[in-house]
């Protein structure tokens, strides 16, 4: 308990500074985008694409660590969360037909109520499922399933994808953690700290090779 509890504060503290920063560094970024664009035509464009893209990926960076940080955002209400996920899917399907990954869903129910905040929960969606469909490169099947445990909503995302080495699950989460190019190594740790916020909770099963589970758990509201 000692060491989640320092975990929690180590999380508020990052939160807040990441706020911070993020702020002071858009503003900068923005302008120096749009003289680099400016300058697109007067230098060699091999030179402004190099440099846009580099931009691009710290604007990247800098999103990701203001959802982490966003406490004025938060409104908690009661949702379908059904509903918060069909209208995630339906956002990725375009993506998911073209990289040729195929999604299968599996909902015990149509309508689950859950005391959350809508958006944050959509972030939560988006990043997993996004993970799912880069660990597909060649495509696959992507299922996405629910079902109730112990007072709890059990929302399973699972992926036929490369999977995840045994050492390298214990630092899932850990900021900047990541094997892709162009990762940011945030989407997991945005995805704890919602859960944190929620009283929920996610578990990662994966086997190398074959595919992983992303199981969120949510509380369910008491009669
Ligand atoms: P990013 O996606 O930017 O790398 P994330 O925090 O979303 O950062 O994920 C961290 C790392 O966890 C990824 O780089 C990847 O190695 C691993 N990972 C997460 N989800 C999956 C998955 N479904 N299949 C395989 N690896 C995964
Ligand atoms: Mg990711």
């Amino acid at each position: 308990t000692e060491e989640l509890l320092r975990r929690s504060e180590k999380l508020s503290v990052i939160g807040q500074l990441a706020a911070a920063v993020a702020h002071e560094v858009r503003n900068p970024l923005t302008s120096i985008k749009g003289f680099t664009q400016l300058f697109e035509d007067k230098i060699e464009k091999e030179y402004t694409e190099l440099m846009l893209s580099e931009l691009s990926r710290i604007e990247m960076i800098i999103n990701e660590f203001l959802t982490l940080a966003k406490p004025q955002a938060v409104n908690f209400k009661q949702e379908n969360i059904i509903t918060v996920l069909r209208n995630i899917l339906s956002i990725i399907e375009a993506q998911a037909l073209l990289n040729n990954i195929n999604i299968q869903t599996s909902f015990h129910a149509e309508n689950v109520l859950i005391n959350c905040d809508q958006n944050q929960m959509k972030q939560v969606f988006l990043n997993i499922i996004k993970n799912a469909m880069e660990a597909m490169p060649t495509g696959g099947i992507l299922s996405v399933n629910t079902q109730i445990t112990d007072s709890c909503l059990e929302i399973g995302i699972t992926d036929e994808g490369v999977g995840i080495p045994p050492e390298r699950i214990q630092r899932l989460g850990e900021p900047f953690f990541s094997n892709k190019e162009k990762g940011t190594g945030l989407g997991l740790m945005v995805c704890f700290k919602i859960l944190e916020d929620h009283d929920g909770r996610i578990d990662i099963n994966s086997v190398e090779g074959q595919g992983t589970t992303v199981t969120i758990k949510l509380p369910l509201q008491e009669e």
